[in-house]
């Protein structure tokens, strides 16, 4: 099994060269497939049932265009989009690629249309995983079954949209399930073998600084393999930016994201891949918070103040097992889903 740590016992991820104090996406990649691997976002033309009526009609009130700005063209077939994406992506000479159903809800489509899009993806030679974002109410057996019958030897990961572990903001945003759901979602997936990656919201409306870190806590709880961080977006002809206009919530500053992106890798297992620590939304649409278009100048932030707080990830676990009177043998638990976290992912 090949290991996360150096060796060096700081509490630092090597691979590659590349040294973190977290369990970086890029470190994960490289272990495991031994070089760079970019990802390929695309758009099977699917809807979501939080906008076509079966849910609800209006959507998660902060999402524009269920996230497919950066995938492919939907009228492409996922072949082809996968060719354009390489091409774009050629300069960077990757080793492979990850194909990302990343535009709406990527398993909310009858079992033919969905067996004939993931074959496209996994019949591909340089496609080295495909990942699969959706919503915890959307990933029925036979769904998961049928990426049983064909994944072949590729792993598979899973992407569910939790975004709070809070009730309550959950229905503010229109999120569309519970927690009962989002848990149970998890343990199906994994008894299949699957990764399943964790999305996060931080800022979400009327969210403290502890209800996030709550929500962070709850996902490390999870038997989850990785999580992406998200800073929450304002963006144009969203429901949300009718509530911001109308001064209903205000945006995290960049000082206050620092902290709770900091704070929340001290709080993480180390066996979680941390896939991302900003947001990535579409720069013409952003109303706010206008600093984080400076991506470059957050991540140098972070790892600044990791630096200077002196934070490795999971090195704020103890004060969590304080705080939930997790005993000494539950501790073994890390060291086993750690294990099998490495076997899923290598498929
Ligand atoms: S579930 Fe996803 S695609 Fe659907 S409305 Fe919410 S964020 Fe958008």
């Amino acid at each position: 099994m090949q290991s996360a740590e150096d060796g060096a016992g700081d509490g630092f991820y090597s691979a590659g060269g590349d040294r973190e104090p977290y369990y970086s996406l890029n470190i994960f990649l490289r272990q495991k497939f031994g070089g760079k691997v970019y990802r390929i976002a695309l758009n099977p033309g699917f809807t979501c049932p939080n906008r076509d009526g079966t849910i609800g009609t209006g959507g998660c009130t902060f999402c524009l265009a269920g996230s497919g700005t950066f995938a492919g063209n939907p009228r492409r077939t996922i072949d082809e989009q996968i060719t354009e994406g390489m091409r774009g992506l050629a300069q960077f000479r990757p080793k492979a690629y990850i194909a990302y159903f990343q535009a709406f809800t990527g398993t909310y489509a009858p079992l033919p249309v969905l067996r004939d899009r993931y074959r496209q993806a996994f019949a591909r030679p340089e496609i080295a995983a495909v990942s699969i974002a959706t919503r915890p109410d959307c990933v029925p057996e036979d769904v998961l079954d049928l990426l049983d019958e064909i994944h072949g030897t590729k792993p598979v990961w899973i992407e569910l949209g939790l975004q709070t572990a809070r009730e309550e903001t959950a229905v503010r945003i229109r999120r569309g399930y519970a927690l009962p759901c989002f848990e149970d979602a998890v343990r199906r997936i994994r008894r299949h073998g699957f990764d399943v990656i964790v999305h996060v919201i931080l800022g979400l409306p009327g969210e403290t600084r502890e209800d996030m870190l709550h929500t962070v806590r709850y996902a490390g709880r999870m038997d989850i393999q990785g999580i992406k961080l998200q800073l929450l977006h304002v963006l144009q002809g969203t429901e949300l930016s009718d509530e911001y206009r109308r001064g209903a919530f205000r945006v995290l500053t960049r000082e206050e994201y620092v902290d709770l992106v900091c704070t929340s890798i001290g709080l993480l297992p180390r066996n979680i891949v941390i896939h991302r620590m900003t947001g990535d939304g579409p720069s013409q649409e952003l109303i706010a918070p206008q600093w984080s278009t400076a991506k470059r100048t957050v991540l140098n932030e972070i790892h600044h103040a990791l630096k200077v707080r002196e934070i490795t990830q999971g090195c704020m676990r103890g004060d969590e097992k304080h705080e939930r009177g997790i005993t000494d043998a539950d501790q073994t638990d890390d060291s086993i889903h750690a294990e099998q976290s490495e076997f899923s992912a290598l498929g």
